[in-house]
């Protein structure tokens, strides 16, 4: 019970890339890249093993970008010459730079394949892989090839993340998770499409599946916007949609937004991934702070169903805030998991 895990990403190396922004250009030549990438994930991996995270993910450390990783996989897809428009309803920026469709979508290979089967040669533990879920993507991007409905053209990502979802489970992924914060921007999308877009890319997946929903990174935009948002009732159409789905596992922020964890009872019946880590500060929290926010969730999840986790990816901290935010989170769950098997040592508060 309250087996941890981390949303995905974790800082790179600083011989690896820039630290502390997103897209962060690598900083190894072409030719050295994998090699290096490799190593990254050998520490990653480590930083995991070593914390006592129990279902470990390879950092991330292989992408510059959650999207932008599984998009340079596929043809009809121009990272190169990007494109402008609104994401994420304009919350966080009035527009962002995003890759452009040019052509046929397709998958000419698989795109995370090699890097599951190396994090599986690297750990005994439990391996959980991302990929950015089709609702997301369509909101990351320009169609100007289609030029085709927002639907269509999310169920044609889906399409091909199913393909590699398949793939991925089949290398060694014991769970893959479908990254879609834009689930608390656009509820109406999710409500009409979006369910069914992830669950078309979860079809015949033989491996735990699973969503992250989130605010975004913790960046000063996306700070700047939690803080000043009240209305989290968003929750309330999509957690029993999915609890209706065939998603195995759901992942809520709540560290660091003012969300009430007792959202997560809509959730009945599924895995719940707790945010109980703010990726936000760097700041470590204490074991016991850590401890306390999985005791408010816990009368709303049974232990073994709840999966302290992180909010967000922990790409842009410091290396040295991320590992020991990873110790916290294993040490906060090792408390409480010690006051579920003795209940007296459970504090009287
Ligand atoms: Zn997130």
């Amino acid at each position: 019970m309250l087996r941890t895990t981390i949303t995905g990403s974790l800082p790179k190396p600083v011989w690896l890339a820039e630290p502390g922004i997103l897209f962060a250009p690598w900083r190894v030549p072409p030719d050295s890249l994998a090699e290096a990438q490799d190593d990254a994930v050998r520490l990653a991996l480590a930083d995991q093993d070593e914390t006592g995270i129990d279902v470990v993910t390879d950092g991330e450390q292989r992408r510059r970008h959650y999207i932008w990783g599984f998009l340079a996989g596929l043809t009809g897809v121009d990272l190169a010459r990007l494109g402008r428009r609104q994401s994420r309803g304009g919350r966080y920026a009035k527009e962002t730079e995003v890759p452009r469709i040019v052509g046929e979508l397709a998958r000419p290979r698989p795109v995370l394949v090699d890097a599951v089967r190396f994090a599986r040669r690297h750990t005994r533990r439990p391996i959980k892989v991302t990929l950015p879920g089709p609702l997301t993507i369509v909101d990351s991007t320009v169609d100007e090839h289609g030029r085709t409905d927002e639907k269509t053209l999310a169920m044609r990502f889906a399409a091909l993340l199913n393909a590699e979802a398949r793939d991925l489970a089949a290398a060694g992924a014991d769970v893959v998770q479908f990254d879609e914060p834009t689930f608390n921007v656009y509820v109406d999308k999710v409500e009409a499409w979006g369910v069914e877009a992830l669950e078309r890319c979860a079809e015949g997946v033989e491996a735990t599946t699973a969503v992250h929903i989130c605010y975004g990174y913790g960046i000063p935009r996306v700070l700047a916007w939690k803080t000043r948002n009240t209305e989290w009732g968003h929750y309330r159409t999509t957690l029993p949609l999915l609890a209706r789905s065939h998603i195995h596992q759901v992942s809520v922020e709540l560290a660091a937004s003012a969300v009430d964890p007792a959202v997560v009872a809509a959730l009945n019946g599924k895995d719940v991934m707790a945010g109980v880590i703010d990726v936000g500060t760097e700041e470590v929290e204490t074991p016991e702070t850590v401890a306390e926010r999985i005791r408010r969730v816990l009368p709303h999840v049974a232990p073994e169903r709840l999966y302290p986790c992180t909010d967000c990816g922990l790409v842009p901290r410091s290396r040295a805030a991320a590992r020991g935010k990873l110790h916290a989170l294993a040490a906060g769950a090792a408390l409480v998991r010690q006051e579920l098997r003795t209940p007296a040592a459970r504090p009287a508060s």
